[in-house]
């Protein structure tokens, strides 16, 4: 089967509003989520003039760069842990 190919989604410098380069295609990355472990691939950026890169797609989805997970869920897991007596206890009700 063939496979179709997929055009490259053009993204723009969030702080000079030049357009970026692909520097890598599919780069794996997997973290925590509400929704549990997920693995998934998004294309990398570089912008020349700012020289910085970027993953529009991981602040889309709001990942901690430290620790490799969701904000939705360390809101959840702070909020959880309040409400408990330790960061522990909540981790083990939503991991
Ligand atoms: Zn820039």
């Amino acid at each position: 089967m063939k496979k179709l190919k997929k055009r490259d989604e053009v993204k723009y410098c969030e702080k000079c509003g030049k357009k970026m380069s692909i520097t890598a295609r599919d780069s794996h990355l997997g973290i925590n989520s509400m929704m549990g472990y997920i693995n998934f691939n998004r294309n990398l950026y570089y912008c020349r003039r700012c020289e910085e890169g970027f993953a529009p797609f991981d602040k889309e989805l709001d990942v901690n760069d430290e620790h490799r997970i969701t904000k939705n869920l360390i809101e959840t897991t702070c909020d959880l842990a309040q409400r408990m007596s330790s960061f522990g206890e909540a981790e083990e009700i939503l991991l």
